[in-house]
């Protein structure tokens, strides 16, 4: 792809950024589609945020992801945000329509996709989540339709927290509580989906899981929002007990397919973004 005076620039911010998998999976379907867009990664120390943004407005940068640790202070630098950036306090996608910047946060709809694009059945299920961090939030916020919705993190006040705002708002049944062994397992007998949105499983730490193999059945769908490695060991031990289990890569991919369409208006090349992805993921670490 020849970049010209045309090209339209994106990129994600972040510090740190090295290990981004973003311009791989967004430069991938870029050319695939043939437009005239690149993709970025910009470095971006948390005191510079500001002049940042203010360099995406005098540069004319079309759209930027925005990851650790500026999801939540970039907000205050944005002209408009969408209610579930509101809601959740961070936002992960900014579009800049003609010098306005608007900011979105694709990370609860990245996980629905994933979910229901690879079969899963949420209406009036039983959803376990462990974790209750910047995701967490998101992927709860985005399950309204689950018939009930239990939140376990290692802070319990979180989950608690969490646990109230979401039960205001659904008008449904969501329970928030501490992660423990008693609790998970307990949780999990009559859940139909099991949800790990904590960094436990993460690289380097590849051999830890919160969930005993024992405690797994075939009946349930477990999604590891985890995607380095690809599969966790929690995934392992799912798939040996004949669950249905969900990459964290298709949330990865779900994702990044949300923000691309709001920068390009086109629907996003979804096999193209995960086969980039997946090569990627399959040399060195990376992270979003
Ligand atoms: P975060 O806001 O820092 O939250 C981290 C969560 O993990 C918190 O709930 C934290 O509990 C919990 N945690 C950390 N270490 C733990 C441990 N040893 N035992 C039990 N719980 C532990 O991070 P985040 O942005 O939500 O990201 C969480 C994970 O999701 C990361 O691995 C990230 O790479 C992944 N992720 C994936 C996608 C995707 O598209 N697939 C998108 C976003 C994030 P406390 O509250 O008690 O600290």
């Amino acid at each position: 792809m020849a970049i010209s005076g045309k090209t339209r620039v994106c990129g994600v911010i972040g510090d740190p950024i090295e290990h981004t998998l973003s311009p791989t999976i967004h430069n991938a379907a870029f050319n695939h589609l043939n437009l005239d867009f690149v993709f970025l990664a910009f470095r971006v120390k948390a005191a510079d945020l500001e002049k940042a943004i203010q360099g995406m407005r005098g540069l004319g940068i079309h759209g930027l992801n925005v990851t650790m640790p500026h999801k939540s202070t970039v907000i205050s630098f944005l002209d408009e945000v969408d209610p579930t950036v509101k809601f959740l306090g961070s936002a992960n996608t900014i579009l800049n329509k003609e010098g306005r910047l608007s900011g979105f946060n694709t990370d609860g709809v990245g996980a629905l996709k994933a979910l229901r694009e690879n079969g899963a059945e949420l209406s009036e299920k039983k959803v376990l989540l462990l974790g209750a961090g910047g995701a967490a939030k998101a992927i709860a916020f985005a399950l309204a339709e689950v018939g009930e919705l239990v939140v376990l993190n290692r802070t319990a006040d979180k989950a608690k927290e969490l646990a109230a705002v979401l039960g205001q708002r659904f008008g449904k049944k969501v329970v928030g509580g501490p992660l423990s062994s008693d609790t998970v397992q307990k949780n999990l007998r009559d859940s139909d989906i099991l949800i790990n949105s904590t960094k436990v499983g993460m690289h380097p730490h590849e051999n830890q899981t919160i969930v005993e193999p024992q405690w797994l059945r075939s009946d349930l769908t477990v999604m590891d929002i985890v995607y380095n490695p690809i599969e966790t060991r929690l995934a392992k031990d799912a798939k040996a007990a004949g669950a249905k289990v969900i990459s964290g890569v298709e949330m990865l991919i779900y994702q990044g397919a949300a923000s691309f369409e709001l920068w390009t208006s086109r629907s996003a090349p979804i096999e193209v973004m995960r086969r980039a992805a997946l090569n990627r993921l399959s040399g060195a670490g990376a992270s979003k």
